[in-house]
């Protein structure tokens, strides 16, 4: 049995139209052979009714603080609602289809309700309904507990659910199907006529997603290249042949541009100027008690510095008010990085990113690297610019 595990996004189903082009996806699959798995989001963004948002608010509106073990259970509902229309979907095209809550599927996962982390697989019941002949629908974005809870995998969940099923069934591709063609050099809902890049390395997928590229997830990438499964990124609405994502050697000296917004810059010094060195100690310290993720730290004799999410940021400087620190924060922050894994071995290239930012006037607050990343951190309300000018500097 050769089997394919195909995922189809918010957008792809949430509508007649969507539907019907993602049942033409899997029938095309059926008619080559395969075996078909299908993995679905909820139907729909923000705003229609059964979007994971809509659900949230069910309970949120009632009382605003949700229980994280009901909040789950209720969230589940929108991938599970989206199997059993897609399963009718294809039954009424004349193609037995079983549709499967995460858990049904043998999705197993520990109990971080909210982030729960996949455990393990239990293949055995798809193995079973696809010997019968039947297209497994299965609701990505869930799985269940040893105790039999159901817990949702956060956000870009089903991507997860995707690739997790493709390593578990050894499956000979794991596509997943979105709105775009496939993966751009840069978000083309800033640059409309980015390029497709139609060959990415684990490597570079893996620093796109992780660098805010929203169009895969970083853990559905991770778990593909730990497992070696291929996987291909195409649109639903198009025969494009979208982005083929295997191991190999990238050539290119970058690959393209991510970009994260919502994120708060702190600044903190010494009140005489001076910080000891078990000052950094004390404050990454107190953070990480505190469970707050930092990002883009730098440490030299008088200064701290680092970013956080927008919304941790008031926390931030309360829990390090006490230490009598000079603390700057610095809201509405926003990283672009610029990825690409021949960078290391060419010189000259942050002297151009720093030098565009600065000949467009767009300050540069922050700046990191890495041997495949170069980093800077602007003004969320020059983010788009300076994604403009990027991408035309490097040509991408
Ligand atoms: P889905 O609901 O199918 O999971 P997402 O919204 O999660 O869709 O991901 C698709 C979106 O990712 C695209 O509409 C696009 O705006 C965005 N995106 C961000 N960066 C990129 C990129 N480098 N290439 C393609 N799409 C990207
Ligand atoms: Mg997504």
């Amino acid at each position: 049995m050769q089997i394919i595990v195909q995922k189809f996004g918010g957008t792809s189903v949430a509508t007649d139209e969507g539907r019907s082009r993602a049942a033409a996806k899997v029938i095309k699959a059926i008619e080559e052979g395969y075996s078909v798995v299908v993995v679905v989001s909820a139907m729909g963004r923000k705003g229609e009714p059964y979007a994971t948002d809509s659900l949230i608010h069910l309970a949120k509106d009632i009382e605003k603080q949700v229980d994280s073990r009901e909040l789950d259970l209720l969230v589940s509902c929108g991938e599970i609602i989206s199997t059993v229309v897609m399963a009718q979907t294809l039954e009424k095209r004349g193609h037995a289809a079983i549709a499967l809550t995460g858990g049904q599927a043998g999705v197993l996962t520990d109990q971080n309700f909210g982030e729960a982390q996949i455990i393990g697989i239990n293949p055995e019941n798809i193995l079973r309904h696809l010997g019968e002949g039947k297209v497994v629908v299965v609701a990505g974005f869930q799985g269940i507990t040893a105790g039999g809870d159901i817990t949702t995998l956060g956000r870009g969940g089903s991507d997860t659910t995707a690739t997790a099923l493709g390593a578990a069934l050894e499956a000979k591709m794991v596509e997943i199907y979105t709105d775009v063609d496939g993966v751009m050099t840069v978000d083309p809902r800033i640059i409309p006529d980015a390029k497709i890049l139609r060959e990415l390395t684990y490597q570079e997928i893996c620093e796109m997603a992780n660098q805010g590229a929203k169009v895969v997830h970083p853990r559905a990438v991770a778990i593909a290249r730990d497992k070696k499964v291929p996987v291909k990124v195409k649109s639903t609405f198009s025969d494009d042949g979208g982005t083929l994502i295997h191991e190999g050697k990238a050539s290119r000296i970058i690959t393209g541009i991510a970009h994260q917004t919502g994120l708060g810059l702190v600044l903190v010094k010494g009140k005489n100027g001076q910080l000891t060195s078990e000052d950094p100690v004390k404050v990454f310290k107190k953070l990480a008690e505190s469970s707050i993720s930092v990002d883009m730290n730098s440490v030299s004799t008088g200064q701290v510095s680092f970013i956080v999410k927008q919304e941790s940021l008031g926390k931030t400087g309360d829990l390090l008010l006490p230490f009598g620190y000079d603390v700057e924060l610095l809201p509405h922050t926003a990283k672009i990085a610029l990825i690409g894994t021949g960078m290391q071995d060419v010189p000259g290239i942050m002297v151009r990113v720093v030098e565009t930012l600065h000949k467009h006037r767009i300050r540069l607050l922050q700046t990191v690297d890495s041997e495949i990343t170069i980093s800077c951190l602007v003004l969320e309300s020059q983010i788009s610019e300076a994604i403009k000018v990027l991408y035309h500097e490097f040509g991408l």
